[in-house]
């Protein structure tokens, strides 16, 4: 949808290797929407190294939330989901967009990086750990069945214990839905690749697995918490020994997150069709549940 990127996080090479952030018209992307939707496709993900701010360079202000209303339009195109929304701007008009608008997959993937404001201010990450905590109640009051995931970095130059202590205790309360964390690494010719006060490799793996540790714990609870619930699922693909359908609903992006596996009768072929599925269980990472009928 756009290319490049214009938040020069101090640990990310991306805006020297794909230089400045630009945007396609929105003309161009509903276009192609419309051309996708006609070939069969029911579902569009828009994405970008920072979506939320689709449209700045070239029409003066966030434009996101209008392009999900116009891609909503379109006929055929059942889910609309947008990956990657930078902290500072998720505006309250996009979580309307997102709580009312039907086709709009409830799902947000905010990479938070970190919760210590020191942490955040060597990173150059232009929203504080207050401001963090703030948006994600704020998306969990409005729409409480928005999944949220998100990313951080554990072990970047200068983290001390207690940043580490903020960021542990803020995932403990968070309790986001899914949480890719990593361990810092130097990128060549990034300010925080010079930065002196690198971490030790041993602390950042310590930090990383209990971090990891509690998240576990997070993550399933979350996954037992839809016991019972009812599902529109996307069935993708069968396993391999053929007894279960793999299937996503609006909480499993593509490539990302997990899915539900679910029971099947007999040899019928339901890939690429939606259904009802009831969950009626879960494994450490994936959902499982039946056909209702
Ligand atoms: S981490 Fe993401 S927001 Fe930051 S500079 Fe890299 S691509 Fe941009």
């Amino acid at each position: 949808m756009l290319n490049g990127c214009d938040n020069n996080c101090t640990y990310c090479a991306i805006p020297m290797i794909r230089g400045r952030f630009i945007s396609r018209k929105i003309e161009d992307v509903l276009e192609e929407a419309e051309k996708l939707a006609k070939d069969g496709f029911e579902e569009i993900i828009v994405i970008a190294q920072d979506t939320t701010k689709y449209g700045i360079d070239i029409y003066g202000k966030q434009m996101l939330p209008e392009l999900l209303r116009k891609l909503c339009k379109i006929n055929g195109i059942r889910w609309v989901r947008f990956l990657y929304a930078y902290p500072e701007s998720v505006t309250d008009e996009l979580i309307d967009v997102v709580k009312n608008e039907e086709k709009i997959c409830k799902y947000f993937d905010i990479p938070v990086q970190h919760y210590s404001d020191s942490v955040l201010k060597r990173m150059n990450r232009r929203t504080n750990g207050k401001q963090i905590d703030d948006l994600i109640s704020k998306i969990r009051k409005e729409i409480p069945e928005c999944v949220i995931r998100t990313s951080i970095i554990v072990g970047f130059p200068g983290e001390t214990e207690d940043d580490f202590k903020k960021l542990y205790d803020f995932i403990e309360r968070a309790k986001f839905d899914k949480l890719g964390c990593f361990q810092y690494s130097k990128e060549d010719g990034t300010p925080a690749a010079r930065i002196k006060t690198q971490v030790h490799h041993m602390t950042k793996k310590s930090r990383y697995n209990r971090l990891m540790a509690e998240q576990q714990k997070i993550a399933i609870n979350s996954l037992k918490e839809k016991n019972g619930n009812i599902y529109d699922v996307l069935i993708e693909d069968v396993s391999f020994d053929g007894k279960f359908y793999i299937g996503r609903s609006y909480m499993e992006s593509p490539d990302t997150d997990g899915f539900i596996l679910i029971k099947r009768k007999g040899n019928d072929s339901l890939i690429n069709e939606f259904t009802k599925v009831k969950i009626i269980g879960n494994s450490e990472y994936d959902l499982i549940g039946e056909i209702v009928s």
